[in-house]
């Protein structure tokens, strides 16, 4: 295989970033990648083949031992120097974000935020892997526990978070002690190599942090590599169940975070202004595309007519535009691919009899008549077995169920087969309560309409939205990263005379 070390940013070609280099090889298929406000290509992604990856890998495996030998302090640091440079790239990094997702740069700026604070928390990790250590359990003996690197872990990530979900993965996977392949979406890569060049400037060492860009021929070359020892994916749910499937199959620890179908409770006790602005930004904030946006709003009571008419001025001030424009509420969606999905979702709720209040369809947006963009949706009298209902749109469409009660309510979000995240919004701090221990979602809200955990709190959904045991980032991640080991130990002068044959015990 020929290689070509390939600059990204002069070439048009993004490429990979394998042992320390932006490398490209020949012979490599390619894909388009698309400003989706203009509607235009703006460059191609290389997508790698598995003899791509097999060099990725080689280069991690390389890199392994020495990497997970030097102490937690000094990995660390090399870390906060990353968050510094992080710091320094921070607006960079949204405009690469704005420019291939769509996203406006202010949500983009916060998308980096968050991720930053990953960094911040993986900066602790000497603290972290600090295990327990029992003096003295009998006899002369000793008994602690070391937490160790696993060796190659892998990630592969969505289009939606291209610089925040790859850093749930990398700062604790690097803290920890392992080295890393990260395959990002073929959609938006171009982030996945400035964090690879900003790696290698705070002192990473070559081969430690790796990048493959690619399409399901790289995930498959990840999935089937025998030096990969852990996966951590990501994305929809039909790719998160195969991705699970096929590495834990293969004896690979692996945790696939899926999609997502949130709803917020609206009680009739709560401030419906409040209630409609947390709408408005969690439907429609970045085009719907979060796996944490609220889909549906559940009605309890009487409050849904109240609840539209102050849902409708809100929707119709709505600034829908190229997200550079720093007045931009809401961009484009990310492909036309997309938006024909979107739409078709549109049309089925119009099929199967949900009333569409607000029709986002056939939006044209002043100077930028090519975007890939739908305007905010709203569906009401949406019942359960309706398509919308049932399945992630990832668009900006809101559709109301109407329940009488609360318990109609928490019914209804725990028949659903997706359990990510989920709101209620209330006054009433007995249903809060109630509605936090019964309801069956990973992530909970009470008037907070997006409750993504902080960096030390881990992040993840229940049911069809996560399949694994950890969740992401936080304590689970240390978790997830290493290997827990037991060690006991004793010496000469406290170990008796003769063979024993019963069951140890202490004495
Ligand atoms: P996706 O599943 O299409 O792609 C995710 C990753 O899988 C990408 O890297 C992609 O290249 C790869 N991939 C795609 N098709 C594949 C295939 N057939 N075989 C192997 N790999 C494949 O998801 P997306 O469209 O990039 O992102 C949106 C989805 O991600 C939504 O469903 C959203 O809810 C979900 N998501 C979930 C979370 C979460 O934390 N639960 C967070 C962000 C996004």
């Amino acid at each position: 295989m020929s290689s070509s070390s390939t600059q990204h940013e002069t070439s048009g070609l993004i490429g990979h970033f394998i042992d320390g280099e932006v490398v490209s090889f020949e012979g490599e298929r390619q894909a388009d990648v698309f400003n989706p406000a203009l509607g235009q290509v703006q460059a191609q992604v290389a997508l790698a083949s598995s003899m791509t990856v097999n060099e990725a890998v080689a280069a991690a495996r390389a890199a392994f031992p020495a990497w997970s030998e030097l102490s937690p302090l000094r990995r660390s640091r090399i870390l906060f120097r990353f968050k510094e440079l992080l710091d320094q790239h921070h607006e960079e990094l949204a405009r690469l974000i704005t420019a291939e997702h769509g996203k406006v740069l202010s949500d983009a700026m916060g998308e980096v935020t968050r991720g930053i604070e990953i960094v911040e928390f993986a900066c602790g990790a000497p603290y972290l892997l600090k295990t327990a250590f029992t003096d003295n359990i009998g006899g002369g003996i000793d008994n602690w526990n070391l937490r160790q690197a696993l060796g190659v872990c892998a990630g592969i990530t969505p289009f939606n978070f291209p610089v925040m979900v790859p850093l749930w993965m990398i700062p604790m996977a690097l803290a920890t002690g392992n080295t890393f392949v990260l395959k990002p979406s073929e959609r938006d890569p171009s982030a996945s190599l400035l964090m690879a060049r900003l790696l290698k400037e705070a002192g990473l060492p070559d081969g430690v942090f790796n990048v493959v860009q690619g399409d399901k021929v790289a995930v498959d070359a990840l999935l089937q590599h025998d030096d990969i020892e852990a996966i951590s994916f990501v994305g929809s749910t039909p790719i998160a169940e195969y991705i699970h499937r096929e590495a834990t199959s293969r004896g690979k620890r692996v945790q696939a975070l899926g999609g997502a179908k949130n709803h917020m409770i609206v009680m009739p006790d709560a401030d419906l202004d409040q209630a409609a602005d947390a709408l408005i930004g969690a439907a429609y904030g970045s085009a719907g595309e979060r796996c944490m946006a609220i889909s549906i709003a559940v009605a309890v009571g009487d409050v849904a007519d109240e609840l539209i008419a102050r849902l409708l001025p809100r929707i119709d001030a709505l600034r829908v535009r190229n997200g550079v424009d720093p007045q931009a509420d809401m961009g484009p969606l990310v492909t036309a691919l997309h938006k024909g999905k979107v739409e078709g979702y549109i049309d089925s709720g119009v099929t199967e009899g949900a009333k569409l209040i607000v029709d986002g369809r056939g939006l044209q947006v002043p100077g930028a008549e090519q975007g890939f963009f739908v305007g905010a949706t709203l569906f009401d009298q949406v019942t359960p077995e309706m398509t919308i209902y049932k399945e992630e749109i990832f668009g900006p469409v809101l559709g109301i169920v109407r329940v009488p009660d609360f318990a109609s309510a928490v019914k209804l979000i725990n028949a659903h087969e997706f359990g990510n995240g989920v709101s209620c919004f209330t006054r009433d701090g007995g249903v809060a309560r109630a509605f936090a221990r019964s309801i069956q979602v990973g992530m909970v809200g009470i008037n907070v309409p997006i409750p993504v955990p902080m960096a030390w709190h881990s992040f993840g959904g229940w049911k069809r939205s996560l399949f694994g045991e950890h969740h992401a980032y936080g304590e689970e991640a240390l978790r997830f990263y290493t290997r827990y080991k037991s060690v006991m130990q004793r010496w000469p002068d406290s170990i008796a005379k003769g063979p024993e044959f019963s069951m140890p015990t202490a004495k």
